[in-house]
């Protein structure tokens, strides 16, 4: 899967859960996105939730997110530093986030950081358009690439 098709397929999804929360408010609907209370009602909105895992060890874990607003990608690649392509990068430069090399493909590697996932940083990014808030994680290169 490349990461506009998750982009598509996980918008699609989260889209589908919202238009039937209409009846709740903004902080009620963020509440409703905790891990646990997904997992029960969405099984399917992540592939974790049928094998009882998270994606991160972290009390209060919330899904609203569940990407990363300072995430950028490109399929085709955003840039190259000699031999290396970089197809994905943090925009903020989290401490605890990481590269992850192979084969000269540089990918962000984000397991071991919980900024997306807490409840006030929801809340500072927070719409009720996951496309809205993720708008600028799709990097669009020139097309002469
Ligand atoms: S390292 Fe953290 S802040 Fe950076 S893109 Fe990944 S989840 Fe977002």
């Amino acid at each position: 899967m490349t990461y506009l098709e998750w982009f598509e397929a996980h918008a699609n999804k989260h889209k589908a859960i919202m238009d039937t929360l209409t009846e709740l408010s903004d902080s009620e609907v963020i509440d409703y996105f905790s891990y646990e209370n997904m997992k029960e009602k969405h099984v399917d909105f992540c592939p974790l939730y049928a094998e009882d895992k998270k994606c991160h060890e972290m009390k209060d874990l919330n899904c609203y997110l569940c990407g990363c607003m300072h995430f950028r990608f490109s399929d085709k690649g955003i840039r190259k530093e000699g031999d290396k392509t970089y197809y994905s990068l943090c925009s903020i430069e989290a401490k605890e986030g990481k590269a992850f090399v192979s084969d000269g493909s540089v990918h962000q590697d984000c397991s071991g950081c919980l900024i997306p996932h807490k409840k006030h940083v929801i809340e500072k990014y927070f719409s009720r358009d996951w496309r809205e808030v993720m708008k600028q994680t799709i990097v669009s290169l020139p097309s002469s690439r």
